[in-house]
């Protein structure tokens, strides 16, 4: 039945097609008529009977069975469909949910400290990731150690460092000052295969310099002749807009100075953007403060450096975090941009999951769950569509015809068993009992910050 429907297309009844599918259908019914072919299960792991979320926007299918062969899944489907092999491994998962591995294009790593930060993912369940222009000191040698499995890492993808103004921020980023000079640096990074180039088009709240519109648009024509896409951070309305000119069609946080208007939404429709808001990152700055009780949580206390821990614990900083002038500002423009995610994701503009992990208070694990949370509630996203976010919409945002990101034949066998419905309560997303990585069983357990080498 599975091949029948893999046949038909939404846009249906093609006169040529219609006699085909007729001998299709009758072909079906008769292979349903002995019942679906098992497949030899010798060497397989079957997860049966849980309720499996594809991560594709489906819905729910109760009762599924999933087979997994080395590092793929090979069957997945209702037990209707696909029987439980006999000969393999079969874990009974009634009663649980079935996830793809958690997607976050949204992080970044800090010079020695890259190994912890992905044991903590990998025990989140955050199985693919892409560092967004941070990779210093060692980090890309980590990466490249992590990719040829020396490492235990999620996926990653990387943008290597990215740019901003030379005075602008985030500090030691790229900052030419020439349109040359800006190509010079793209063909660099291209040299690095990088698969993305980053961009911060942003004043930090009045305080720095932006990147150049001139600089930007060199950046963005050069990294299209490489063919590598291009991601910026925004804050603005009017940067959108010049971005989508000069090829960005990838962002970053979303706009925080105002509500954007109708031609603003046919504009990202037209041109197929996509926004990963970091809506938990936004509201960290009071979020903490406001939520004491998020200091007794063992995952984001074990994913947070200990001198931001301290920081935190410390009820004089919270009290002070909570009154500062630019939590207020920040109120404003999260305000704002709650707003457009509402508005984009309305208007059927892709979302897509980016949790700024790394950054401020983002424990690499917990931030990832922490930005489900805040999609359904600050962004106004189903807990379904918020999936798709973390899913299959994430895969296609890091890659061409991903494998990974949704539970389907043929995809790298990344799953996240769940003990809770997250489609209920987005916040099951964190009830994990089991963690599977192309095909293994993760041991899960929070890794200890690293001492710091004598
Ligand atoms: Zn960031």
């Amino acid at each position: 039945m599975k091949w029948l429907l893999s046949v038909r297309r939404p846009s249906g009844r093609h006169p040529v097609l219609f006699p085909l599918l007729a001998m299709a259908f009758v072909a079906a019914m008769a292979a349903c008529a002995q019942g679906p072919p098992s497949i030899d299960g010798a060497g397989t792991i079957t997860i049966a009977g849980a309720t499996l979320i594809d991560g594709t926007g489906a819905p729910p299918v109760e009762d599924a069975v999933v087979i997994v062969r080395g590092d793929r899944i090979e069957r997945a489907g209702s037990r209707q469909d696909v029987p439980v092999p006999e000969g393999g491994e079969v874990i009974e998962a009634a009663g649980k949910f079935l996830i793809p591995g958690l997607v976050d294009v949204h992080n970044h790593y800090r010079d020695g400290l890259e190994e912890w930060s992905w044991g903590l993912q990998l025990h989140a369940g955050v199985l693919t990731v892409r560092s967004l222009g941070s990779d210093h000191g060692q980090t890309p040698t980590m990466i490249a150690e992590a990719r040829a499995g020396n490492v235990a890492a999620p996926r990653i993808f990387t943008a290597g460092v990215g740019f901003s103004h030379p005075e602008g921020f985030p500090p030691g980023k790229l900052g030419p000052a020439t349109e040359e000079e800006a190509r010079e640096m793209v063909r660099e990074l291209a040299a690095q295969e990088v698969d993305r180039i980053k961009m911060w088009v942003d004043t930090f709240l009045d305080t720095r310099p932006m990147i150049e519109p001139g600089i930007r648009a060199a950046v963005a024509d050069e990294a299209a002749k490489h063919g590598i896409p291009v991601s910026a951070h925004i804050f603005f309305e009017d940067d959108v807009w010049q971005l989508v000119d000069a090829g960005v069609r990838s962002f970053v946080h979303g706009v925080r100075d105002g509500e954007v208007d109708d031609d603003f939404v046919a504009m990202a429709q037209e041109n197929g953007l996509t926004f990963a808001p970091a809506l938990g990152q936004a509201k960290t700055f009071w979020w903490v403060a406001e939520h004491p009780e998020l200091l007794e949580d063992e995952e984001f206390r074990a994913g947070i450096q200990p001198p931001a821990l301290e920081r935190l614990l410390d009820l004089e900083n919270r009290a002070a975090m909570l009154a500062s002038e630019s939590t207020a500002k920040r109120r404003v423009a999260f305000d704002y941009m709650a707003k457009f995610i509402r508005r984009m994701n309305e208007a059927g503009v892709v979302i897509t999951l980016g949790s700024d992990s790394g950054a401020g208070n983002i424990a690499y694990g917990w931030g990832t769950h922490h930005e489900l949370e805040a999609l359904v509630d600050d962004g106004g996203l189903t807990p379904l569509e918020a999936l798709v976010a973390a899913g299959a919409a994430a895969a296609a945002e890091l890659t061409d015809d991903p494998d990974f990101g949704s539970v389907a034949e043929g995809n790298a066998a990344d799953l996240v068993l769940l003990s809770a419905d997250p489609l209920a309560d987005i916040r099951n997303t964190r009830r994990i009992d089991r963690v599977m990585q192309a095909g293994v069983w993760l041991e899960r357990s929070l890794p200890e910050f690293p001492q710091p080498a004598e």
